[in-house]
């Protein structure tokens, strides 16, 4: 339980000193979608503050039906009109299939496993403006972070139509 006692203590801290960020909606109107992966700091890596933008993570950074729930929501009721789906290097997606990752993970579940990043950021944009419901989304792009260097590579560009 230590770890709990180590959150809770520097929580004090934290909440003593904080910045108080009253509204909901991000700055930027910006939505970024990227993976759970302990390297990354999304906020850090680009140029983001607290209260600029919705960050949403997974495994991998796929646009899974959670994450197009949380970005209805973005778009509907939070002001997001921009999108960035982050992938990155070394991934532990990357290189593995779904059944692999079901035999390793005795879960059931479709792991959405990444074959090639283009491909991948490919599918899910095109999964993002297929969606009717997205339509308050004016502009996507696709990353990949690399890991080791701390840089990214801009691979994939949408602006919806007029
Ligand atoms: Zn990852």
């Amino acid at each position: 339980m230590t770890q709990i006692v180590d959150l809770l203590r520097a929580n004090e801290s934290y909440a003593a000193a904080r910045a108080n960020v009253a509204d909901a909606r991000p700055g930027r109107r910006l939505a970024v979608v990227t993976c759970m992966d302990a390297r990354i700091d999304v906020f850090a890596a680009l140029g983001l503050h607290l209260g600029e933008a919705h960050v949403i993570r997974n495994a991998g950074g796929r646009v899974t039906d959670d994450v197009l729930r949380s970005l209805a929501l973005s778009c509907h009721v939070l002001g997001v009109d921009s999108v960035v789906v982050m992938q990155h290097t070394k991934c532990g997606l990357a290189g593995v299939t779904d059944d692999e990752l079901k035999e390793l993970t005795g879960a059931n579940l479709g792991f959405f496993p990444i074959d090639d990043h283009a491909a991948a950021l490919a599918e899910d944009i095109d999964l993002l403006t297929t969606q009717p419901y997205l339509e308050p989304l004016k502009v996507i792009a696709g990353f990949v972070y690399d890991v080791e260097s701390g840089e990214i590579d801009d691979i994939v560009r949408w602006t919806r139509p007029a």
